[in-house]
């Protein structure tokens, strides 16, 4: 049975009550889970597994596993809960967020440099994004000014699912060369800012943009002859 991932419509939900429907040493599998599984460039969320009489499993990483199960990987060595028992599941909120703020900023980074994706990946601190692009015809200022506007404009980010095959007949909404968009049941999840930038994805965003905070454009890369690298950091905290 898939893990119920409850991220994908509730970005903001910090916890929830679920049952272990498997656990060893690879990890913990829950019915439900609001911990978010590394893919497509944003980290899996860390956070904590607890038992009502107190036992506390720490989760360090959460990784998908086969047929749409999420793994909560625990600390090598500790002892693990029993399968059929009902747990608190909490992220560390603070790091997803941050994580969420940073993956709306790149969705605005593909709006300002308009070339296809080849690559993306952030921290709780950073981000990068490699866009297959023989020549750059913005500097530095002229990006970081048209990002801060964005940001700075508050727009509003949802999310709306459209069938595979709405997908297939619009393969311009395909920003990212080398990641198939997320499938599962026939349905694909659309990330809509505002009609600035619209793409299949399957990570955590805020709500709207002003949200992200301010970011600074810390370098442009070359990357081999097609590729270059634009890297962001969070400006202030
Ligand atoms: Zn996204």
């Amino acid at each position: 049975m898939p893990t119920d991932a409850l991220f994908r419509d509730a970005p903001y939900e910090r916890s929830c009550e679920a049952v272990v429907m498997g656990a060893d040493t690879d990890g913990v599998v829950l019915d439900r889970t609001v911990f978010y599984a590394t893919s497509g460039g944003q980290p899996g969320d860390s956070g904590r597994l607890s038992l009502a009489d107190g036992t506390i499993f720490d989760v360090i990483d959460t990784v998908k596993g086969d047929n749409g199960k999420i793994i909560h990987k625990l600390a090598e060595g500790v002892p693990i809960p029993a399968v059929g028992a009902t747990l608190h599941a909490e992220i560390n909120w603070e790091r997803r967020h941050r994580h969420m703020r940073m993956h709306t900023c790149l969705h605005l980074l593909t709006a300002v440099i308009k070339a296809p994706i080849t690559g993306a990946q952030l921290t709780d601190e950073k981000g990068r994004i490699d866009f297959n692009l023989p020549e750059m015809t913005m500097d530095k200022a002229e990006i970081q000014a048209r990002l801060s506007e964005l940001i700075t404009d508050d727009h509003p980010v949802v999310a709306n699912w459209i069938s595979e095959a709405e997908l297939d007949a619009r393969p311009d909404l395909i920003k990212t060369m080398s990641i198939r968009p997320p499938v599962g049941a026939g349905q694909i999840r659309l990330i809509d800012i505002d009609e600035i930038d619209l793409q299949p994805c399957g990570g955590t965003h805020v709500a709207r943009t002003g949200e992200i905070g301010n970011v600074t454009v810390r370098k442009i890369e070359s990357k081999g002859k097609q590729n270059r690298r634009i890297s962001v950091v969070f400006a202030d905290d």
